[in-house]
């Protein structure tokens, strides 16, 4: 057994396979809750790591459709409760002093949201989906029907612009609020005269996928003046279906296989205990850019050095794992290159397109 399998899977041998490293299981075994535990025994679908745009985006749409649903793992407070008030400490005087804090290197350090809605629960709010020129080439790249033209559908599913509404490009009625900041300082205004008097356009969208150089007043997600989420705008409306469950402060460790290469649940840990939760239909990773890569490492999918020479695309065109069976990644980490704008809204098309993607398999309607 390795050093990182703190309690061992109850019906795993500790035997790997050779080629993918992955754990052999001989079967499927049912979790037994602890007291006070959430119980969680078989799902159709897991969502691992979940606590960022794309998950919850996807977790609405899926379940919208099926009738046996999606235990969300977030992972909140992961820091030991003594560690916790040293590692604020540390990050503050990092971004303070700008520079690297005592002997730890902290040089690594990447933002992220560590409560339900993840990151969005602390972004600047901007709107933004790249440029159009971004996703063809991503078709180009060989990601077939990911070009600007087969994304567009799927920004516009979930947006409700309260400005613009372009059937072309941007659309009202999606769960995603999108509007101007409800106030302009006079330093706003005096920003775009200048930007005028320069000559410069000064009625840029942003939003919509053609980039050009200009002036503009930025569209954030905000509803009613306030913080939009992305468990504000796609989760908590739901939280009352029966067919939803919601994990929190639990830590996914790694994908569990059985022999085939099927995955078959994920492991992760809560109170410090090691837990093992099964899925009857697909396991989906959504950990964002950084993690979800991990994860599929530390279950024995590909070594780091090929992950990266490959620039962590490891999926095929529906987002499922090459090599793997019932295992999708969806987050940004499958776009093949950085998109030319902030990552928000293409984080939650990638959740809106591979939530399709998922029904399409199962023969659902997308
Ligand atoms: C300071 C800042 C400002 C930004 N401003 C903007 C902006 O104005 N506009 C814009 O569009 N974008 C902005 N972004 C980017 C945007 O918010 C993120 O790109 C987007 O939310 C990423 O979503 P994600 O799903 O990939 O990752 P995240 O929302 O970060 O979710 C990944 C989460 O998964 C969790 N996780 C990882 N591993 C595990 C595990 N093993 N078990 C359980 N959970 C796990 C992590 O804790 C992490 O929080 C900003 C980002 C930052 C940091």
């Amino acid at each position: 057994m390795k050093d990182q399998d703190p309690v061992p899977h109850p019906g795993w041998s500790g035997e790997r396979d050779a080629t993918t490293d992955s754990p052999v299981c001989p079967q499927a075994m049912p979790y037994f809750p602890e007291k006070g535990d959430a119980i969680f025994g078989q799902e159709d679908w897991i969502v691992g790591a979940v606590y960022c745009t794309d998950d919850f985006k996807l977790t609405h749409q899926l379940n919208a459709d099926f009738d046996r649903l999606l235990p969300l793992i977030v992972s909140c407070n992961w820091l030991p409760k003594d560690k916790r008030a040293e590692f604020v400490q540390k990050v503050k005087s990092f971004y303070l002093n700008n520079q690297p804090v005592g002997e730890d290197n902290l040089e690594g350090l990447i933002d992220s949201g560590k409560v339900m809605g993840g990151t969005t629960v602390l972004n600047g709010l901007m709107y933004c989906r790249g440029d159009s020129s971004d996703y063809d080439e991503y078709e180009k790249l060989g990601a077939t029907g990911w070009g600007y033209k087969n994304v567009l559908p799927y920004f516009l599913k979930s947006e409700h612009n309260l400005q613009y509404n372009s059937s072309q490009n941007h659309a009202r009625g999606g769960l995603l609020t999108v509007s101007h900041y409800n106030d302009l300082p006079d330093l706003g205004h005096t920003l775009l005269a200048a930007g005028r008097e320069l000559g410069y356009p000064t009625d840029v969208d942003i939003g919509h996928g053609r980039l050009r150089e200009g002036f503009y007043r930025a569209q954030m997600t905000t509803r009613n003046g306030a913080r939009l989420s992305a468990a504000k705008a796609f989760v908590r409306p739901f939280l009352h279906r029966s067919n939803l469950k919601v994990l929190l402060n639990a830590q996914v460790m790694r994908v569990l296989f059985n022999e085939h290469n099927e995955a078959i649940g994920v492991q992760y840990m809560k109170n410090n205990r090691t837990h093992n939760l099964y899925a009857v239909k697909e396991v989906i990773i959504s950990a964002g850019t950084i993690m979800s890569p991990v994860i599929l490492m530390s279950s024995g999918i590909g070594n780091p050095d090929h992950l990266q020479e490959k620039e962590l695309a490891v999926v095929d065109a529906t987002l499922q794992v090459y090599g793997t069976r019932k295992l999708r990644v969806i987050d940004a980490s499958v776009l093949p290159d950085v998109p030319s704008g902030n990552l928000m809204a293409p984080t939650i098309m990638v959740g809106e397109k591979g939530a399709d993607h998922v029904k399409t398999t199962w023969s659902c309607t997308p």
